[in-house]
C-alpha cells in the first residue's frame, strides 16, 4: 500500500514525502480514493487516525489553483482544530502553493476580512464566525465544491449543529461533502441523511 497508487500529482506526493508519511493509514486508504472519485462519505474515525490528511490530501489534489475564489470549507468545533487543519492543508499543499486560512471567533473580524479578500483556496473555521462572514458577504461561498464537517459529534455537543446547517444552506448543491465523527448520534445521522448525497459509510 503506497501513496503512489492514487494517481496523485507530483506536487502532492512530494509534500507527503517531506511530511515523512511512508504509507497511508487505514482511514486514508478508505477515504482518499473515494474523495478523488467525488464520493460523499461519512467516516467514523478517532483523532490520531490520520483523518485530517485523509481529507486534506484529496482536497489539495482536487483544488484548482487558478480559481481565485474559495473552493473548500472545513468546519471544526474548536479554534485549535481549525488552526491545525489549516496548518495541515498548508503543509500538504505546499508545493502546489495552496492558500489556506483559519477563521474563528475571538479574533479580529476586520483582519479576517482582509485575509479572505485575498486569493484563498480553502477555509477552515468554527461555524459561528464562518456563518458571520458568509452573511456579511466577506466569505464568498459561490465556488465551494468541497465541504468537510470535522468532529461532527463534538459540533453537536457544543450546540453548533444549527449553525452548521445554516452554512450548508448557503452552499452550492453541486459539491462533495465529507462528515467525520467518532460517534454517530441521532442528530448527526439526520444531518448526514439530509445533506449528503448517497454517502459511503466508512468505519475504521
Ligand atoms: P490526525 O488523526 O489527523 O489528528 O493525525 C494524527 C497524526 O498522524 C498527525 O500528527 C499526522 O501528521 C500524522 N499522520 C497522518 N497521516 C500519516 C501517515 N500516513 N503516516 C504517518 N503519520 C501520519
Amino acid at each position: 500500500k503506497d501513496f503512489r497508487n492514487y494517481g496523485l500529482s507530483e506536487d502532492i506526493l512530494r509534500a507527503i514525502d517531506s511530511l515523512g508519511y511512508e504509507a497511508p493509514t487505514p482511514v486514508q486508504r478508505e477515504v482518499i480514493p473515494r474523495v478523488l472519485a467525488h464520493r460523499d462519505c461519512t467516516v467514523r474515525a478517532q483523532t490520531g487516525s490520520g483523518k485530517t490528511a485523509a481529507f486534506g490530501i484529496p482536497l489539495c489534489e482536487l483544488i484548482d489553483w487558478e480559481e481565485n475564489r474559495p473552493q473548500a470549507l472545513v468546519l471544526t468545533p474548536t479554534r485549535e482544530l481549525a488552526g491545525q487543519v489549516k496548518e495541515d492543508l498548508v503543509n500538504i499543499g505546499r508545493f502546489k502553493r495552496i492558500k489556506a486560512v483559519a477563521i474563528y471567533g475571538q479574533q479580529p473580524f476586520a483582519a479576517q476580512k482582509i485575509e479572505l479578500h485575498q486569493k484563498v483556496h480553502a477555509v477552515a473555521g468554527t461555524p459561528g464566525r464562518m456563518l458571520d462572514h458568509i452573511r456579511r458577504g466577506t466569505l464568498d461561498v459561490e465556488r465551494i465544491r468541497f465541504l468537510v464537517i470535522d468532529e461532527a459529534d463534538e459540533m453537536l455537543n457544543r450546540g453548533f449543529i444549527e449553525q452548521v446547517e445554516a452554512i450548508i444552506d448557503e452552499l452550492p448543491k453541486e459539491r462533495v461533502t465529507l462528515l467525520f465523527s467518532a460517534t454517530l448520534p441521532d442528530d448527526v445521522d439526520r444531518l448526514c441523511r439530509t445533506h449528503l448525497r448517497e454517502p459511503l459509510h466508512i468505519e475504521i
